[in-house]
């Protein structure tokens, strides 16, 4: 192929998203490959936050509820999160934490679904997800079947009340094709629950023209809001009168500031909120999407699938017999934002790489995953990283025994 340094660098020239990187605090020297768990720090989310600690908190204290307007903020945050993700602005709400508005929504479909006892999910699934679902299924007399994700489809019938995807498989990047999946669960009766957490903000998806009748996705991940970021919820508009959820707090009041002794829903998404937001993390959050309102998405996801084939035949020609399996699909179009391998030996892989700054991830059992977040990587950064890898590799740096120790979060 005869790829080399210099070609990585020409391209970064006539990158058109190039500018983007600026935008953000970046450690020097570090090449971070792990904007799919945690996105780094937009400038502007820290002069946020300066600024509503110092003027709206320090100064405005209560009155900020109404002179900030914190009670709206949300709603207002959803309208802003809503055109990422092919919502209509009203049909969007962000706050609590992903696990949460998936306990709302999976709980709030199957409540639309009586005399359909199942919640069908997929064995890949995120963990909390289907940990989520198994509570959902205890309560309400439900039970769980999961099914291997390419199955999902083929095992609809006519017990099946809920379907709970996650679009993006956050192992391997290999994504459903919203469109097809959320037609067929429709032909079988049944109401589509999607997680988007590997999605919004890594390439388009649009909720709107799939149908899709609810969905959640995390705000820290591509979406750079910072450590702990709300999460977004969304339910589709011809949901908005029946759809109910267990948790009745407050702030999903029709009219809170009454105070009166029994609970009536608020109008449409509104009414999946529960008492007061942590806003600091939301309006860190709300800075950052400001950011996504000057990409053009489609250019993020071109950006992004030329960074994970650059990385992906980089290893394939630079580490031939290294053991290193790609595991996420061949072809760049098929996966999300990150490229995925299977090793063995991963674990000390990715911490040997981490050593040398450059920061990836390991998720159990054997795979060593790099987020390629298009916002603030460079195309010279593929190059530099397999170059840290192949000393890592050939090097067999990653045998020290400090390697294999594992923290509490790996
Ligand atoms: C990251 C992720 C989550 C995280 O949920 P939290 O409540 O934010 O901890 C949930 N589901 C999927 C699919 C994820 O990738």
């Amino acid at each position: 192929m005869g790829t080399d340094r210099r070609a990585c660098l020409a391209l970064d020239e006539i990158d058109e998203l190039a500018w983007v990187r600026d935008e953000f605090e970046l450690p020097p020297g570090l090449i971070y490959l792990d904007g799919n768990s945690l996105g780094p720090l937009p400038r502007r989310v820290r002069r946020r936050v300066e600024q509503v600690v110092t003027e709206e908190w320090g100064q405005g204290l209560i009155r900020s509820w109404n002179d900030a307007e914190w009670f709206d903020a949300p709603m207002r945050v959803g309208r802003k999160m809503a055109p990422l993700i092919g919502a209509k602005p009203h049909e969007v709400v962000v706050v609590d934490s992903t696990s949460l508005n998936l306990f709302k929504v999976v709980a709030a479909a199957a409540r639309l679904t009586p005399g359909r006892p199942v919640i069908l999910s997929e064995t890949g699934n995120f963990p909390t997800d289907l940990y989520i679902a198994d509570g959902v299924a205890e309560l309400y007399g439900r039970e769980v079947r999961v099914v291997e994700s390419t199955a999902v489809v083929d095992s609809l019938d006519s017990d099946v009340g809920v379907v709970m995807l996650t679009h993006v498989d956050y192992r391997t990047g290999a994504y459903h094709d919203i469109d097809r999946v959320t037609a067929a669960i429709h032909d079988a009766g049944a109401l589509a629950v999607w997680d988007l957490a590997h999605t919004a903000g890594a390439m388009p998806v649009d909720l709107g023209a799939a149908g899709a009748d609810f969905a959640v996705g995390c705000g820290y991940k591509y979406l750079c809001g910072g450590p702990g970021a709300p999460s977004f919820l969304y339910v589709a508009e011809r949901w908005h009168d029946r759809a109910a959820q267990p948790i009745t707090g407050w702030h999903g009041h029709a009219r809170p500031f009454e105070f009166t002794r029994h609970y009536e829903p608020a109008a449409g998404v509104e009414r999946f909120r529960i008492g007061t937001p942590a806003l600091l993390s939301l309006l860190a959050f709300e800075a950052a999407l400001e950011l996504f309102e000057e990409v053009d998405m489609a250019d993020l996801r071109a950006k992004s699938m030329q960074l994970t084939q650059l990385f992906a035949d980089l290893v394939a020609e630079r580490l031939p017999g290294s053991g290193l399996e790609l595991a996420s699909p061949a072809d760049p179009a098929d996966r999300g934002g990150q490229v995925s391998f299977r090793h063995p030996d991963a674990y000390p892989l990715v911490q040997a790489l981490i050593a040398r700054g450059v920061v990836g991830d390991f998720r159990a059992p054997d795979i060593a995953r790099f987020g390629m977040a298009p916002l603030h990587l460079r195309y010279v950064d593929m190059w530099d990283a397999v170059e840290h890898l192949v000393a890592v590799v050939d090097g067999e740096e990653w045998r020290r025994p400090e390697f294999s120790q594992r923290g509490t979060v790996t």
